[in-house]
């Protein structure tokens, strides 16, 4: 693979967090039949990767490299992506819920954890230090942490936590978080499920 399409997925980022970004890479993700996965290779989840700037292009073309040496390891890599990703999405839609997570959901999550927190290293910067997430292309998983670091930013959060939301449009399933001053927001976008919505009260007025 020479080059990767970084638009691909520029309607895919409504969630206003990483993690929820994250989450929302299944479209219908609330339906039983009609939900599609759209991160279908490990290829694909390095392109979102780049799209979500984790990676950069440099980087993604690497672990696109090792992913070709090592395509079992890859695809263990994507089933663990996913793993996490269905955690955070079931943790976060309870809390869009304002119920409480499930704990199978919550030792997934404190696993990739310990993970992300290995990788972390102190960084000397002008003024201060920062902690950073360095060599994201040294290991297959490297997309991994700063995604799992972004879900442990709301949970700790609790201004953040009351605003984690699950799109009106059943069964979009798409969380985001509301920044809107009213906290008023109920669509993933206006020009998806929103208008969706407007369509159908304009039929139902109709009838
Ligand atoms: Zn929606």
């Amino acid at each position: 693979m020479s080059d990767i399409n970084k638009n691909e997925h520029k309607h895919d980022m409504l969630g206003g967090r990483l993690c929820l970004d994250f989450a929302n890479t299944v479209s219908w993700h609330d339906s039983s039949d009609k939900s599609q996965e759209l991160l279908t290779s490990y290829e694909k989840l390095v392109n979102w990767s780049l799209h979500a700037n984790i990676l950069n292009k440099q980087q993604s073309l690497s672990l696109l490299k090792k992913a070709e040496n090592q395509p079992v390891k890859a695809q263990e890599v994507l089933q663990q992506a996913i793993k996490l990703r269905e955690s955070i999405f079931r943790i976060f839609s309870q809390v869009s819920n304002n119920k409480t997570p499930a704990s199978i959901d919550l030792s997934i999550l404190n696993e990739a954890l310990g993970n992300a927190y290995r990788r972390m290293q102190i960084v000397p910067g002008e003024n201060k230090f920062s902690l950073e997430f360095l060599n994201c292309e040294e290991t297959l998983d490297g997309m991994l942490p700063p995604i799992v670091q972004s879900a442990i930013d709301i949970l700790i959060s609790e201004k953040e936590l009351s605003r984690v939301k699950k799109c009106k449009g059943h069964p979009c399933g798409w969380l985001f978080l509301d920044t809107s001053r009213n906290g008023s927001r109920r669509w993933c976008s206006m020009a998806d499920c929103g208008n969706r919505a407007k369509a159908k009260r304009f039929y139902h007025n109709k009838k």
